[in-house]
């Protein structure tokens, strides 16, 4: 049989995505017509990007599964049109890309690269770091993308702690859950990585009282959801030195308003949302095997819990 496969996303990732889809769906045996349109009533699969223009799934009456482009879920979780089961992308170049970005960064602030980059001046002063094993790094979520980081850190020598909603067992790394650990997580937090995701129970976790948990002069990189931190009580922190530094890639408005004053400020970093990206090649794979396992009725891979919201 045949099936229909609407891709409800931005023009651009048409183009990105519609040779790597059909190639995937093919090595995956699976005969589809994959299109940007169809009468609703007609659509078996919905490859989607929440700031597509799909935003009633009301019409799409013998859809099998909506599946998401994106790791983040926030803005289509909640949507009360959608019925259908709802996958998330997990992806091999998703987790290598925030790999690679979280420890680049991690190792930016553990070896205090700023002052040789920034230049010292003719002065011969030597700050030798701690070895990686003396470092905390605590890693909040350990999901997909936060359970990988936490291995590669620990791979590179951290002393690594990972925090999460339910217990979790990533070798070699000290694994904490509920609010009781939220605090010893943070206690030992020299760097927090944040890899949550946005949902009600972590908007705003990094409040005034959360940031006055860790250490004096910790860093905070945030590739997770721009509003798991509050930002005013991070800029106070920062301005009266108990977080050091802020690597932020996300932000509550994206691209950061002009005016903000994460721009200016000079402990904190702005990179453009570029932690991680979908990869087109490795994505379509996953879209493909979750098809496969729709028409083989079997279950979904990466579905979202919607009373949980991720
Ligand atoms: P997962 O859903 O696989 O993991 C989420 C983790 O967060 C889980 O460990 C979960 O705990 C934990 N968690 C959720 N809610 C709570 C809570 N209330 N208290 C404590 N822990 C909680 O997500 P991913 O790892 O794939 O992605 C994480 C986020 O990264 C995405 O939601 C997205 O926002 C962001 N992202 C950012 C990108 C970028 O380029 N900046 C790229 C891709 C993703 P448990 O395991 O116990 O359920």
């Amino acid at each position: 049989m045949t099936v229909n496969i609407l891709f409800a996303a931005k023009a651009d990732s048409w183009a990105a995505y519609e040779t790597p889809l059909k190639t995937a769906l093919a090595e995956k045996g699976v005969s589809a017509n994959l299109a940007r349109d169809f009468a609703p009533d007609q659509v078996d699969y919905i490859v989607y990007a929440p700031n597509s223009t799909v935003q009633d799934f009301t019409p799409y009456t013998r859809c099998k599964a909506v599946l998401n482009l994106w790791a983040g879920v926030e803005n289509v979780v909640g949507n009360q049109t959608l019925t259908q089961p709802l996958a998330r992308m997990v992806d091999h170049g998703l987790t290598q890309g925030m790999i690679e970005w979280v420890t680049g960064h991690v190792l930016r602030h553990h070896l205090g690269m700023d002052s040789h980059i920034h230049g010292l001046n003719g002065a011969w002063t030597k700050e030798i770091p701690p070895l990686a094993e003396d470092r905390g790094v605590t890693v909040l979520g350990l999901g997909a993308l936060g359970s990988a980081c936490a291995r590669a850190l620990k791979g590179l020598g951290f002393d690594v702690t990972g925090w999460s909603r339910g217990p979790h067992d990533v070798e070699g790394v000290r694994c904490l859950h509920g609010a009781d650990g939220l605090e010893q997580a943070l206690a030992t937090a020299e760097i927090a990585v944040l890899l949550l995701p946005l949902t009600a129970a972590t908007e705003d976790l990094m409040n005034a009282e959360r940031l006055a948990l860790m250490p004096r002069g910790a860093v905070i990189l945030n590739p997770g959801r721009g509003a798991l931190i509050d930002d005013a009580a991070l800029l106070s922190a920062l301005d009266s030195g108990q977080i050091g530094h802020a690597t932020l890639d996300v932000f509550r408005i994206e691209p950061l308003p002009a005016d903000h004053d994460f721009w200016a400020h000079p402990s904190v970093t702005v990179t453009p949302h570029i932690a991680s990206e979908t990869r087109p090649s490795s994505a379509s794979r996953v879209i493909a095997e979750n098809v496969r396992r729709g028409e083989a009725s079997e279950p979904f891979l990466h579905l979202v819990d919607r009373g949980l919201g991720y």
